[in-house]
């Protein structure tokens, strides 16, 4: 396969599915078996090129793999022609580079920058980021730490492993340090009885670390920040939903529950509608004759409205170049 520059693939159109449909572009036969003591490997062979993947792994770690291995392959120079994407960071060779860019090739920057994160970030923007790029928290987590600076979104990141005992296994800082292990777990304790919302730290010379526990299917992790108290102090995704269906719902759980039904059910049926004004007016026109007069009232209000809109925004991701 050996098409001209102007001929190369846009790989961000696959997203999320990028490493299956990169690999099936080049070629490359993928083969998921149980396998002992490895994730996977790849061969380059003059026949065949075959990615082999362990199959006990979980379907996203399963994904990691193929992305590490595919990224191996990059090194190759006939990759590198096929795929209109920069490889120049793979071709510095080595485990963390293959990482990197199977990092790139599972969360593309540029959609996460469209995305639109702002701090301080918390344990649902991961949750709702992984989801829909189909990859694990942690390494969505990993993900927006080291891209900190080019999300505009300032101060300093980290990212905790823990052990079951609550002691620190792991700490990936964007830049800096992040403090004591002793002071990190006592971070991941206040975090916990915050959750899911974040823990909030006491100012120290104008800033305020932020805390939020994320339970992994493997372990459990910290998403902390450091920023500049005003920034810190701003509401969360999390924070802004409870306190708009608060107002809405008054205590009324069970609408609130019967609508965040519909609300799946709609979303998940109606791709094509791109404008998140025009999806909350075909939502309301679709749902009205099952609202009680009451809960019509409530879902015509403004707050509502805005409310939906930016539900419909988040769940579609829209981004922003598109
Ligand atoms: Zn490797």
């Amino acid at each position: 396969m050996t098409p001209e520059d102007d001929e190369r693939v846009d790989f961000e159109k696959w997203f999320p599915e990028i490493p299956e449909r990169l690999a099936q572009e080049l070629g490359v036969t993928v083969i998921t078996e149980p396998l002992q003591t490895r994730h996977g490997w790849c061969v380059r062979g003059k026949a065949a090129t075959i990615i082999r993947i362990n199959s006990n792994d979980l379907p996203v770690r399963r994904r990691f793999t193929l992305a590490h291995e595919i990224a191996h392959l990059a090194e190759d120079d006939k990759l590198e022609k096929a795929a209109a994407f920069d490889w120049s960071v793979a071709n510095k060779g080595g485990e963390r580079a293959a990482d990197g860019l199977a990092a790139e090739l599972l969360i593309p920057l540029k959609w996460l920058k469209a995305v639109g994160l702002s701090s301080p970030i918390c344990p649902k923007d991961v949750k709702r980021i992984a989801g829909k790029a189909n990859v694990s928290l942690v390494t969505t987590a990993y993900r927006i730490v080291s891209t900190l600076n080019e999300l505009g979104l300032g101060g300093i990141a980290a990212v905790v492993e823990f052990h079951d005992d609550d002691t620190v296994s792991k700490k990936f800082v964007s830049k800096g340090t992040l403090g004591s292990d002793e002071s990190v777990t006592k971070l991941l304790l206040r975090a916990r009885l915050r959750a899911p919302d974040i823990y909030r730290s006491t100012p120290h010379n104008g800033h305020i670390v932020t805390a939020g526990q994320i339970e992994t299917p493997y372990s459990t992790i910290l998403f902390c920040q450091r920023l500049p108290a005003e920034d810190a102090l701003a509401k969360t995704i999390h924070e802004k939903d409870a306190l708009v269906e608060d107002h809405l719902f008054s205590g009324d759980a069970s609408f609130k529950a019967r609508l965040s039904g519909q609300f799946g059910y709609f979303n998940g049926r109606n791709r094509s509608s791109a404008d998140p004004a025009a999806a909350v007016r075909e939502f309301r026109e679709h749902y009205k004759d099952k609202w009680s007069p009451t809960e019509r009232k409530t879902m015509a209000s403004a707050e509502a409205t805005q409310w939906l809109a930016e539900k419909f925004r988040l769940a579609k991701f829209h981004p922003k170049h598109s």
